[in-house]
């Protein structure tokens, strides 16, 4: 490629021009990596797939399932960062689990308590 500001011949490669130092701007396809690479690093794990995770650790059952969806929904429109998928999930996984498991206490609870009276 040629160089903008002296217009001397140089590397496709290189950064600066040989001829006359300055730097040379890449068009177009540079920018575009850039922009691919920065949704994941700007972002890292989303807030809400963190959220996600840690509500559903907590048991919070419906919460994560929420937060989950919302942000794997983000995920797919390219706002999120995807390494917050497998927390997205496992969130999910954890709602699902804690509605199970509160459904079972609730179920255990009134037989006890029907046992009762
Ligand atoms: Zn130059």
């Amino acid at each position: 490629m040629k160089c903008e500001h002296c217009g001397a011949k140089i590397d496709d490669d290189s950064t600066f021009c040989y001829s006359c130092g300055k730097k040379v701007e890449k068009i177009a396809a540079p920018t575009m990596e850039e922009k691919v690479e920065n949704i994941p690093s700007q972002g890292g794990f989303s807030g809400l797939s963190i959220a996600s995770l840690v509500t559903g650790i907590l048991g919070m059952a419906i919460i994560p399932i929420i937060l989950g969806i919302v942000d794997l929904i983000r995920i797919n429109k390219g706002i999120a960062s995807h390494r917050g998928k497998v927390f997205d999930i496992a969130g999910i996984v954890l709602g699902a689990l804690a509605i199970v498991v509160w459904i079972i206490i609730i179920i255990v609870g009134l037989t006890v308590f029907s046992g009762f009276y």
